[in-house]
């Protein structure tokens, strides 16, 4: 037979166990750009800038102006579990933060060759810049100790990832070119430029060789979320847009918004843009639920464009069912996307007999 000579159980070295975990969260240049995004508005971020060389994977940059890190703080950014964010597991019933376990940063620093961060706080009159590698802090230059470095900086956090992957080839192998990486990192940017830009808070995305910025959204508390959208998905589109006015009879305190396209959208493509709780996430179910609502009114080969920000009970919804935190389930999930379903059909129809009624005056 094939099977293997019997060996003796041994316990795997912390590199390996680290690298190994890292790679499950972070599976390509986009996961890692999400989390970056997220870490800048936990900070209170208001406009969030980002550059991009070879999709992410020479280098990937995101520089904000949060609240920075705290020199003290520094030594600790990129080890597993470490974070500011969750004190006690009783906490992770009402995190209000998209961070919570302390693995993103440390992740990064693991699967990538090299990670610089400059950051900093309010109340500090410099910066300080720190170099990391497998979780804990490595010289800036050769030969220096590895203490972060006092430097020149604006308030905030500009932390650079380079050559992403270089330690894990399967993972490297299995990535798409760098413009189809590059296109999965704008996609991510877009949906945070269209929640957050109708919150005040800027984005900007390009590649690092270009000089043409890619997405461009102001950091301007009078940007709507149609602005936003209009600015990132394009006007065509936004005009198109039925706003879905916010539930106010949930049976289950959930709490609706957003934009959907009327029938007369038609793209090749489906754009779906899904919040809950302020997060960008997947639930399957209600993307095929909302997909098939639209199969039913859109002529074959049509496709709709769908954002929506959706509020459910923090202790009712499971974002930790996935490593990346990408899906989630929520209690009361069939009901739910059932009500969503209805509210969405309702608006449809009332846009329909708007329009018909506006032709025949
Ligand atoms: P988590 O977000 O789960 O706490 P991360 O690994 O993403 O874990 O980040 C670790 C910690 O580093 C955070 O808790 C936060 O204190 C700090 N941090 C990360 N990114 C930023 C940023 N852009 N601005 C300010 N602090 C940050
Ligand atoms: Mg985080």
């Amino acid at each position: 037979t094939n099977a293997t000579p019997q060996r003796a159980i041994v316990r795997l070295p912390e590199d390996v166990v680290n690298r190994i975990a890292a790679g499950e969260i972070i599976h390509r240049p986009a996961n890692a750009l999400k989390e970056m995004i997220e870490n800048s508005l936990d900070a209170g971020a208001k406009m969030i800038r980002i550059q991009l060389r070879d999709g992410g994977l020479k280098m990937l940059q995101v520089q904000d102006d949060g609240n920075g890190v705290a020199y003290n703080d520094l030594p600790l950014l990129c080890q597993r579990f470490a974070t500011s964010k969750l004190r006690t597991f009783s906490d992770l019933q009402n995190m209000t933060t998209f961070g919570f376990r302390g693995e993103a940063l440390a992740s990064i620093s693991y699967v990538s060759a090299n990670m610089n961060v400059v950051s900093r706080t309010k109340d500090s009159e410099i910066a300080y810049k720190a170099s990391y590698a497998n979780g804990t802090l490595v010289p800036v230059k050769p030969g220096q100790s590895s203490d972060p470095k006092p430097c020149a900086g604006s308030q905030g956090t500009f932390i650079t990832a380079e050559d992403l992957f270089f330690n894990v080839p399967q993972r490297k192998r299995a990535l798409k070119s760098a413009s189809d990486e590059y296109a999965m990192a704008l996609d991510v940017v877009s949906k945070y430029a269209v929640h957050y830009g109708g919150r005040g808070v800027g984005f900007s995305c390009k590649k690092a060789a270009s000089a043409m910025v890619d997405l461009s959204v102001p950091s301007s508390s009078s940007t709507t979320t149609l602005d936003a959208i209009g600015v990132v998905y394009g006007s065509k589109v936004s005009k198109e847009l039925i706003e879905l006015q916010q539930f106010n009879n949930s049976a289950y305190g959930t709490q609706l918004r957003g934009y959907i396209s009327s029938p007369n959208w038609n793209a090749r493509r489906s754009v779906f843009l899904l919040f809950i709780n302020n997060r960008l996430v997947d639930s399957p179910a209600l993307r095929r639920a909302v997909l098939a609502l639209y199969a039913n009114i859109l002529p074959k080969g049509y496709h709709p464009w769908v954002y929506l920000d959706l509020h459910i009970e923090e202790s009712n919804v499971d974002v930790n069912v996935h490593p990346t935190k990408r899906e989630v389930h929520f209690l009361h999930e069939e009901d739910i996307i059932e009500e969503i379903c209805t509210k969405m059909q309702d608006a449809l129809t009332m846009a329909n007999n708007t329009r018909t009624f506006a032709m025949t005056q």
